[in-house]
């Protein structure tokens, strides 16, 4: 068993029993599916909309290295710098070297998921580099050690009352505070931060081929005004964010508003080409084409479907699994659905091809996926990758084969009585059962003896 695996196990019996984690976490997912399913109204059809995403995603797929090469084209000749970091010790050593040339070296940022992907916070950590995270959600998550990222609302696990707590806790904010009074003491502790930060670091929605272009979507402004007032802006984007063309835009950013915050659309859309070279934006940005593993998802026929995901978080919020075990179980940066099929490919199916079996297949995620990612298909691929190239440990699928062996035969079957089968089954296989569970027991008639009874 590999140490993530056992870490997995851990996790998942921690959170799945906590009850009022599982409260928490189920009302605020629910009223959040709620303000999705009202968005979607605001669709004539929705489901072509989908399709004419799935269409735009397949597309970008196809031309990927050429969709690449002309945003770096554009891009630079509006003045950006374009940096193709192959992993994420390139992509680190990218953003460290930019910040030690930087004049003003502060830093202010909107984490992302590539911020988690890349591990960039301990390599800030050993050069004592800070960096203040402007978002409210990841503000307020800062001081927890429980930081995994979500799609969209990533304090979704917190109440109220907890949040209060922390903002307490850590700033000295009075206790009982209004959400209104959270916001406003929040916004105030990061005004300074703000005002002397010379570098901002962000994320990408998307990167635009045609025009060179870099679109943020965000509901605070806080990524609008930290690359409107700072001198450098460091973006990190994986490859798959390409997409062709602006117009494109017109479907992608209702379609993710809708399915990711329940909003015909974000409160703010910014579109950013390049330096802007006088007051009014930064006069350098740089833009890091992170690949780290993307590649060698794309280079498999199926699973590459999975590179079109916009991260919206629809998949997670529906999936059984995901809702009682919580993202942080999953120990990764992407959980839920699509986080068990990018993760084991991404990370390497020796250390994490467990995750691909947590699914029942319950194939809700297929549903909801707003650029209809066949998720169980792929989650299915992956189970067959595992077993198909014996990723599997040899002793789990020895014992495996002998157990179908003897299942098959109703001669083996009934070699032992029914006594001998239930001390077997308690001695040998009530840990894999677990403790929450009650060992079934073995009757000591077979079904059809039991039937022709019945029925005589
Ligand atoms: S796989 Fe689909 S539903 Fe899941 S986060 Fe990505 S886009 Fe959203």
């Amino acid at each position: 068993m590999s140490e993530q695996f056992s870490a997995y196990i851990r996790n998942i019996e921690k959170v799945s029993f906590d009850k009022s984690f599982q409260k928490k976490w189920d009302s605020n997912i629910e009223k959040h599916e709620k303000n999705v399913l009202k968005a979607k109204n605001n669709y004539n059809d929705v489901k072509l909309a989908r399709l004419r995403a799935a269409f735009i995603s397949q597309k970008s797929q196809k031309q990927l290295d050429d969709l690449l090469i002309q945003f770096d084209s554009n891009f630079t000749q509006n003045g950006g710098k374009v940096l193709w970091a192959r992993n994420s010790r390139e992509a680190v050593s990218f953003v460290l070297d930019s910040i030690e040339k930087a004049v003003n070296k502060k830093i202010i940022c909107s984490k992302s998921f590539l911020y988690k992907e890349i591990d960039l916070e301990n390599a800030f950590k050993k050069k004592k580099i800070t960096c203040t995270e402007t978002n409210l959600d990841n503000f307020i998550l800062q001081s927890k050690v429980d930081k995994s990222p979500e799609c969209t609302n990533a304090s979704l696990h917190l109440s109220k009352s907890e949040i209060n707590e922390i903002l307490t806790e850590k700033y000295g904010l009075k206790e009982d505070s209004t959400p209104e009074e959270m916001i406003r003491f929040m916004c105030n502790e990061l005004k300074n931060d703000f005002d002397l930060a010379g570098i901002s670091l962000t994320g990408a929605n998307f990167l635009l081929a045609d025009i060179g272009g870099v679109v943020l979507i965000e509901n605070e402004g806080n990524i609008l005004k930290s690359t409107a007032t700072t001198d450098l802006h460091i973006v990190l984007a994986g490859i798959d964010k390409i997409i062709p063309s602006i117009e494109d835009l017109d479907t992608i950013l209702p379609l993710l508003s809708t399915y990711s915050s329940g909003q015909l659309m974000t409160a703010f859309s910014s579109i950013t080409t390049g330096a802007a070279g006088d007051e009014n934006g930064p006069q350098q940005m740089i833009v890091i084409l992170v690949d780290n593993n993307r590649s060698e998802l794309l280079s498999r026929s199926q699973q590459r479907a999975a590179l079109a995901c916009i991260k919206c978080g629809s998949c997670q919020n529906v999936c059984p699994v995901y809702r009682t075990i919580g993202s942080s179980s999953y120990g990764v940066t992407y959980s839920g659905p699509i986080g068990i099929v990018i993760e084991p490919i991404m990370k390497g199916f020796e250390n994490y091809g467990h995750l691909s079996f947590a699914c029942t297949m319950c194939k809700k995620c297929d549903d909801v996926c707003p650029v209809n990612i066949p998720l169980s298909k792929l989650i299915i691929k992956n189970r067959e990758e595992i077993f198909g190239h014996k990723i599997a440990s040899s002793p789990n699928t020895f014992a495996m084969k002998k157990l179908i062996k003897w299942l098959l035969s109703r001669r083996k079957m009934d070699l032992f009585g029914a006594g001998v089968k239930n001390y077997l089954l308690k001695h040998f296989f009530a840990k894999q059962w677990g403790n929450r569970r009650q060992l079934p027991v073995i009757q000591t008639k077979s079904f059809s003896q039991q039937w022709r009874e019945k029925n005589k």
